[in-house]
């Protein structure tokens, strides 16, 4: 996807749930490239590509999105996210998958956007039946290596229809930090709906706007993310399809996110607990009103500048700062810093398929953590603000401790290494 041919995309004025009008902004971060886009030095072109990256909220239905719809296929054909990479993040999905076996006791399991079979992983050691859908090609091939049946497509109700005919239909769905990928996202959730056993269950997990609002999470905006959801806007949005909301949970991953189980709607009976609070702090915080989005870019800006301030001043004293985690929102912020961005030396990733490439726009070098570590950093801007725990200690673990790690979300914080 670093390649010459130019990345199709258009800009639209009516929300992708409800036709709705876009209207009030969110948050502009200007012209940036495609997040996941890492440049190959071999083959690298002059520039790379830059769309407009801005977030605006449905009037009617008050979801936030993008207004600009990059071509999906550029997105994903080479993605070179792997989920398993993340310590944290698979033992999350060990936990799911034991409190999903005993309160759900799926026979058939279907994970939307399953990667690199981490979760499905921990339902096939129990013995439960279960296929992946990953339209990534390369990462799904990791999922097979270990043995996990992966179908290489986009689901919606075409892929839907397909898999219940060839293997029936499904008694758990899961779609885990997907919701926001998917640009046509009636169709997907329709086929959620044509794939759900009748008495099923669905598990969504996405972060919330609640938290990247409070949190000015302004860096996990980017173009492969075309929808921010609020339980708010995906009830109506999944009543529209025979889908209800039954039960909602927050949880800490991805800087605040929930996790809703779904069900046809004539499967339910009164909300649980979990779902009346979370819908009572929306309220509370006001999610229906667009007051609750003003605001928020004036923040975003501050955040910048305070940053820009910070790396141009310890870069003049001569010290050596770089950053960990080459991961999309760090592409986002990198970019959105401009010119101070050079001031970084490079970035330091566990990622194999990453170590060797550059980060699209700002074409600062990816290294391996140890190569990092070699550079001896005065400062570790930590992009991966969400694993902040997990990199701490490994990064203490490559001889860093003592030294400084920075982290600019949701506001600049300095903090000893492995203290
Ligand atoms: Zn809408």
């Amino acid at each position: 996807m670093s390649g010459a041919a130019p990345i199709a995309w258009q800009c639209v004025t009516q929300c992708r749930a409800c036709g709705g009008a876009l209207t009030v902004m969110f948050c502009d971060l200007g012209a940036q490239p495609l997040a996941n886009a890492y440049v190959n030095p071999q083959s690298a072109p002059e520039s790379d590509q830059r769309l407009p990256l801005r977030a605006l909220v449905c009037d009617a239905c008050q979801l936030v999105q993008l207004d600009t719809i990059a071509d999906a296929g550029a997105i994903f054909v080479d993605y070179a996210y792997l989920s398993s990479v993340s310590e944290s993040w698979v033992r999350h999905a060990a936990d799911f998958c034991r409190q999903a076996q005993a309160q759900m006791n799926p026979d058939f399991v279907v994970e939307l956007a399953s990667n690199d079979g981490y979760l499905l992983q921990h339902f096939r050691a129990d013995g439960v039946r279960c296929l992946g859908v990953e339209p990534a090609a390369n990462v799904a091939e990791i999922a097979r290596a270990r043995g996990i049946d992966t179908i290489v497509r986009f689901f919606g109700v075409e892929a839907a229809r397909d898999i219940a005919r060839d293997h029936g239909q499904a008694g758990l769905i899961v779609a885990n930090n997907v919701l926001a990928h998917v640009p046509d996202v009636n169709d997907f959730v329709a086929g959620i709906a044509v794939l759900l056993a009748p008495g099923g269950h669905v598990s969504i997990e996405c972060p919330t706007v609640l938290e990247l609002a409070r949190q000015a999470q302004f860096d996990t905006i980017y173009h492969e993310h075309y929808a921010y959801w609020s339980l708010h806007a995906l009830e109506k949005f999944l009543g529209r399809h025979g889908l209800a909301v039954v039960d909602a949970q927050p949880l800490p991953t991805h800087g605040g996110s929930m996790r809703v189980t779904v069900r046809h709607a004539r499967d339910t009976s009164g909300p649980m607990p979990g779902l009346v609070s979370m819908r009572q702090s929306e309220a509370e915080a006001g999610i229906s009103a667009p007051a609750f989005y003003a605001g928020f870019g004036p923040r975003v800006s501050a955040i910048l500048d305070e940053t820009r301030a910070f790396l141009t001043q310890r870069h003049a004293r001569g010290d050596v700062i770089v950053a960990y985690g080459a991961a999309a929102k760090g592409n986002t912020f990198l970019n959105a810093l401009g010119e101070a961005a050079s001031t970084i030396a490079c970035v330091g990733d566990a990622n194999p398929l990453k170590a060797g490439k550059l980060l699209p726009g700002t074409r600062l070098p990816i290294v391996t953590p140890q190569q990092m570590a070699a550079r001896k950093p005065d400062v570790v801007l930590l992009l991966a603000w969400n694993l902040a725990t997990e990199i701490d200690s490994v990064l203490a673990g490559l001889g860093l401790a003592g030294r400084q790690m920075a982290t600019a979300v949701p506001c600049l914080v300095l903090r000893e290494i492995g203290a």
